[in-house]
């Protein structure tokens, strides 16, 4: 199958794309990027698609989460470990509390571009161009930090690289062995009352693991899980550089990650990046804000999946606590009636961001609560399957998102907001929230 070249992609209409000052050094890192590694296989793209299939049957959940926008200088160790670790203890709750297979991904490895609502930004008096992610250019307030540098697509996928050799080291290597449950509940979260809830449920499963053992079954998933990376595709340069045709199928996939998503913004049926993300083999998701009608939705289907293959197509909808029990229903119902095969997420996050007196960006915990509980109420209602949880969420102590048990008011914001981007969860409201969920998929 022939691939559309860049330049058709951009004659179908590419919204929200750095205005890169220089053509051919953005040819000359096309032409690097080109040559580079994969950073993933076909094959393991192949799997997790195989496992949103068992999502889309309602057989398994799916949990993605990460940062809004990752930055080069938060690829250190400690953070990706942070971030793993409270994935993994998230994971484990869903699993043990609901009894439901789980299947991890990471916001990852390669989220590094934002789309932005403005192409510029004021703050006193001084205007500049947006902040687009580290894929394109600086978060420092400056004329020089603003301007969009195709090297800093080459530093993505470097840093991509590197953060996946770890989280593949990690998951691998012992870390994410069930017999470690304890050891995921360190230090600030430890104390809290959703910690001490969590070491309770961790005696358990190293009263169950001892059992399994003494009767001899040590299965190899106790000592290993499998993990997956994602981030929107939104740069058309990075992602059609990394899109190779797979020597084993002779498909194209996209090997920047297992699992790409098309935003809220990007997602014109027309468009370059429908086009784009249509021709790969990778399982793909499209996110559908409070404005989508159903026909939008089985008309991206119909594009993006046309042999509606189960496990290929995942929408993830972010409509707002106060909108998802009036716009869901609809869609669900009509999208299931028209026979797409489709796993349902839920993000509770995008549609929940509001700017607190303070001038930060900010979400109550008690809104994203509100959103999932809703999701839940209408595809409970309708027979259909909530299929997964889409957050952003850091392994730190960070101060984004107001409320939740240690609740967090908009005063505490400043304490300790490090995100480039839109609020995240911190490590405490994680928790939370999963054994929130994991009572909602019990019941
Ligand atoms: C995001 O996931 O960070 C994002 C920009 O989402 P959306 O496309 O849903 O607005
Ligand atoms: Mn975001």
């Amino acid at each position: 199958m022939e691939l559309p070249s860049l330049r058709d992609l951009y004659d179908l209409g590419a919204a929200q794309q750095p205005t890169w000052p220089d053509a051919s050094e953005v040819d000359r890192v096309v032409d690097r990027l080109r040559r580079n590694p994969p950073l993933v296989f076909a094959g393991e793209c192949d799997d997790l698609k195989a496992k949103l299939a068992a999502v889309t049957r309602g057989e398994a959940f799916l949990l993605q989460g990460g940062d809004c926008a990752e930055t080069l200088e938060g690829a250190t160790a400690d953070n990706v470990r942070a971030k793993l670790r409270v994935l993994l203890q998230m994971a484990v709750v869903l699993t043990y509390a609901a009894s439901v297979p789980v299947v991890k991904v990471g916001r990852l490895a390669g989220q590094y571009a934002k789309p932005r609502s403005s192409d510029m930004e004021t703050r006193e008096g001084v205007t500049l161009p947006a902040y687009r992610g580290d894929a394109v250019n600086g978060y420092d307030f400056t004329t020089e930090s603003r301007v969009p540098d195709p090297q800093r697509l080459l530093d993505v996928y470097n840093s991509s690289a590197a953060t996946l050799n770890l989280v593949r080291a990690f998951v691998t290597g012992g870390y994410a062995d069930l017999r470690q449950v304890h050891t995921w509940n360190t230090d600030f979260v430890r104390s809290s009352p959703v910690g001490k809830r969590y070491e309770r449920m961790a005696g358990d499963i190293d009263r169950a693991l001892t059992f399994m053992k003494a009767i001899g079954a040590d299965p190899e998933e106790f000592h290993r899980v499998d993990f997956h990376s994602s981030h929107e595709a939104l740069v058309l340069e990075y992602e059609h550089a990394l899109t190779r045709i797979d020597s084993r199928t002779e498909l194209p996939y996209d090997v920047s990650a297992h699992f790409l998503w098309i935003g809220e913004r990007t997602r014109q049926l027309g468009g370059a990046h429908v086009e784009l993300m249509s021709r790969i083999q990778n399982p793909i998701g499209v996110k559908l804000g409070p404005t989508t009608t159903p026909d939008d939705a089985i008309a991206l289907a119909q594009r993006l999946n046309p042999l509606n293959e189960p496990g290929r197509l995942t929408f993830i909808t972010r409509m707002g606590a106060g909108r998802i029990r009036t716009v869901l229903p609809e869609l669900v119902e009509k999208v299931t009636a028209a026979g797409v095969q489709v796993a349902w997420v839920c993000d509770p996050m995008h549609g929940n961001t509001f700017e607190a007196s303070s001038g930060y960006k900010t979400r109550r915990f008690e809104d994203v609560m509100e959103e999932v509980q809703g999701f839940f109420d209408v595809h409970r209602e309708l027979g259909t399957w909530p299929g997964g949880l889409h957050v952003e969420l850091t392994g730190d102590n960070v101060t984004e998102c107001v409320g939740g048990g240690e609740s967090l008011l908009e005063e505490d914001l400043s304490h300790r907001y490090e995100s480039v981007c839109d609020p995240r969860l911190n490590r405490v409201q994680s928790l939370e929230l999963a054994f929130l969920v994991a009572d909602m998929l019990s019941q």
